[in-house]
């Protein structure tokens, strides 16, 4: 499909900002609302409510009332798996719209909203619908005069709140299994990305998923996040952000009803390729394509590459040799691969670290500066830096935008030290054709992933998570229940 066809639908494309709170579109109790910008070329796309306290309160009431007269809980799970797998037909049915709005509203090209977000997002809820009917108890192997059931249950109404790299795949990974194994949800995307979040609710109640179940609330994190991880009736806050908010979720958590608190937080991932490399075409094409997806704003994105001393020259020459792959377009051209940046605290985050890098001393060898500002939008150039070290803001701190620092490396077990002198742990990889060195560095790397000479694989039947400060619990896969059950024991005396 043409731009023109993208461009002509983003004109036609009704916009409806408005919360979903038990079954309905509503504005917020606040009265407020607030504009919704686009990155691609600065426009208002319209207006959505600015939810704050009364909101989550009436959500969280709405969604209480639904769990405890069991209208979705007690529901066969064979029940709930084909009402989310309607579910997940009709955000197929809807790709484009849902495309258009993730495009729009948080500046990815279309092509990824299409094969990665919408097909990830849906794949999500199918699978856990899908899941739900396969999942058994267990019957503890107590003396024979007794009998323990440990079943699970739902742990009640649970609250999500998400960020804006990926707003309706980072969406789907929570209510995918929380609602599945039986909860209510309410759900707080992004203040930068609410749109497709707001669908998917339209979408859920057209499968069938009654009012109440799900609920979605706009707002900002200060208002209505908070409130929501304060919120004495919830039971759960599933959050997926910075690390730095990530802290405030938890201590939230304490401070109100000690209710379960899981987090998946930033990353600052290393890539470490080893001169025995099996193929450095590869381990090039993978380094320099995972940190620019997604105009870099990924949370595993590997943005530390440690490479061998010995091979660093050919391999830079080669990266650089990629990058005008990567100049960033029009967002609505399904040829384009690198979108806008998405807003302009996040130009101005991302532009600032790169001024960081250059005053420190680091070589910028590869792009460095905002592009395509006629257009309105937010766009910076695939940036690479060379001859950084590990004391540099740009080697410790997530960037989150496309820039790469480059460091190099003599003595593996080194590098794996400054791999993992970071307080983050998401993902890593190491590239070697010694398996036992492979295998080694894996288990030395503290990472919730270790891709050994890939780095793109992802499936939802793996988990995803991290260890230190990037977070705890895991998203994806059949461990996602975990966060959204409770464990109970039955006990029975024969
Ligand atoms: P953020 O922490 O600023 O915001 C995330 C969400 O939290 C938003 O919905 C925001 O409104 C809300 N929020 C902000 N302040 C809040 C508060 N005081 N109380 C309650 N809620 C609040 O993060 P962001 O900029 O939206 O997203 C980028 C971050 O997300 C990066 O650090 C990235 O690494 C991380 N991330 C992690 C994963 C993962 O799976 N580990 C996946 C995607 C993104």
């Amino acid at each position: 499909m043409t731009s023109t066809h993208w461009h002509d639908k983003a004109r036609e494309l009704a916009i409806d900002g408005r919360a979903f709170i038990d079954g309905q579109r509503t504005w917020s109790r606040t009265e407020q609302v607030f504009d919704n910008l686009s990155p691609v070329d600065g426009r208002k796309l319209g207006a959505v409510a600015r939810c704050g306290a009364e909101d989550v309160d009436a959500a969280v009431a709405a969604a209480r009332a639904a769990f405890e007269d069991g209208r979705w809980a007690n529901l066969a799970p064979a029940k709930r798996k084909r009402i989310l797998v309607k579910f997940s037909e009709l955000m197929l049915k809807n790709r484009e719209e849902l495309a258009l709005l993730e495009t729009l509203d948080m500046g990815k090209p279309i092509k990824y909203s299409l094969a990665v977000d919408v097909a990830g997002a849906a794949n999500c809820i199918r699978w856990y619908g899908e899941a739900i009917d396969k999942v058994y108890g267990e019957i503890a192997p107590t003396p024979s005069d007794s009998l323990a059931l440990i079943t699970r249950e739902p742990v009640g109404v649970v609250g999500a709140i998400v960020p804006w790299n990926y707003p309706m795949l980072m969406a789907s990974w929570k209510i995918g299994p929380a609602l599945a194994s039986g909860n209510s949800v309410v759900l707080k995307p992004s203040e930068k990305s609410p749109l497709t979040a707001l669908r998917l609710a339209d979408l859920a109640l057209e499968a069938g998923i009654p009012p109440g179940v799900f609920n979605v609330l706009p707002g900002y994190g200060n208002e209505a996040g908070s409130a929501l991880a304060l919120h004495m009736d919830v039971d759960c806050i599933a959050f997926t952000g910075s690390t730095r908010v990530g802290k405030q979720i938890v201590q939230m958590a304490g401070q109100s009803n000690l209710k379960r608190a899981w987090t998946e937080l930033g990353g600052k991932s290393a890539n470490i390729v080893c001169a025995d490399c099996p193929d450095l075409d590869a381990a090039v094409a993978a380094s320099v394509g995972s940190i620019f997806f997604n105009q870099g704003e990924s949370c595993n994105a590997p943005s530390r590459l440690f490479v061998e001393e010995s091979i660093r020259e050919r391999f830079i020459e080669r990266a650089l040799a990629l990058v005008p792959g990567f100049t960033p377009g029009d967002p609505l051209d399904e040829n384009t691969v690198m979108g806008a940046i998405v807003d302009d605290v996040q130009l101005k985050t991302v532009m600032g670290y790169i001024q960081q890098g250059k005053a420190a001393g680091a070589r910028l060898v590869a792009g460095g500066e905002r592009v395509r500002s006629d257009s309105g939008g937010y766009y910076v150039a695939p940036t690479i830096f060379d001859g950084v070290d590990s004391s540099m803001a740009i080697a410790r701190e997530e960037i989150f935008g496309p820039v790469l620092s480059v460091l190099s490396f003599t003595d593996l077990a080194e590098a794996v030290k400054q791999a993992n002198g970071t307080p983050y742990g998401l993902h890593a990889a190491v590239w070697t054709s010694d398996l036992s060195k492979a295998i080694r560095t894996s288990r030395a790397l503290r990472a919730g992933t270790v891709h050994v000479n890939q780095y793109d694989n992802d499936d939802i039947t793996v988990p995803f998570g991290g260890y230190k400060q990037s977070g705890n619990g895991r998203d994806k896969s059949l461990h996602a229940f975990d966060k959204y059950t409770e464990l109970k024991t039955t006990w029975i005396q024969i």
